[in-house]
């Protein structure tokens, strides 16, 4: 309606029109078609405008769901910084555990002495033989240790030592413990300076409870276990 009127204001010179045609023609043919169209936005505005106002539930909605997104978005901000801390703190964890192992690997001994007791008989000639080793006496089961750090390469039966294990360190060498009583660590077997790898005994040519202990430079030569032992820091 108010279309119609706008626009038959504009053209009310065009009388010898037909009546019949008066609401199509005035229209197209005004020069205050800006007017017409300006008047029919209004009508526009005015129908969003009563609809906004007799649906509050939908703002009320809208208004929830910004709500939530926001605090949504707060969670997920606090929850970051949270976790970004507890990183922080796991790492840091993480170096204090690697700084005390690096630690306790730096004082740990590279050679030990291979068991507690009485040195009782050195290297070389001994009863119109030669003794290849030292012997250390104490009471069967007396633990005996890797004096390096090594690998077991033999545990078992060995003629004249009843049992024996045999120890390969980095270099080549390789340590002997003879008569032992029991074999803790068998071939294969990964072990540090200072762990035991067996129990003293009194098994094969052996006079009295004693470590039997040898040094092989290089895998084979047998060389006097105490000049090995004090180049290490081990005094016998
Ligand atoms: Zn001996």
């Amino acid at each position: 309606m108010v279309v119609a009127a706008g626009a038959l204001a504009g053209v009310a010179g065009l009388a010898k029109v037909a009546p019949v045609d008066r609401d199509i023609v005035p229209l197209a043919g005004s020069s205050d078609l800006a007017a017409a169209l300006v008047a029919t936005t209004g009508v526009q505005a005015d129908g969003i405008r009563t609809v906004h106002a007799v649906n509050p539930g939908g703002e009320t909605v809208k208004l929830l769901q910004a709500e939530q997104l926001q605090a949504q978005y707060n969670f997920g901000q606090a929850l970051k910084v949270a976790q970004d801390a507890y990183n922080v703190k796991q790492e840091s964890i993480r170096q204090e555990q690697a700084r005390l192992a690096a630690e306790a690997e730096a004082r740990r001994p590279k050679c030990v002495r291979p068991a507690q007791g009485t040195f009782t008989s050195g290297f070389g000639a001994r009863w119109g033989t030669s003794h290849n080793g030292i012997d250390i006496a104490n009471a069967i089961g007396t633990p005996i240790l890797s004096a390096m750090d090594g690998v077991v390469v033999e545990a078992g039966p060995a003629s004249g030592f009843g049992l024996w294990v045999r120890v390969q360190h980095e270099d080549g060498t390789i340590t002997v413990y003879g008569h032992v009583d029991t074999i803790v660590a068998f071939a294969g077997t990964k072990v540090k300076a200072g762990q035991q790898i067996a129990t003293m005994g009194n098994r094969g040519q052996s006079t009295g409870p004693h470590l039997h202990f040898e040094v092989w430079a290089g895998g084979s030569t047998k060389i006097n276990p105490l000049g090995w032992l004090a180049e290490r820091g081990v005094q016998i």
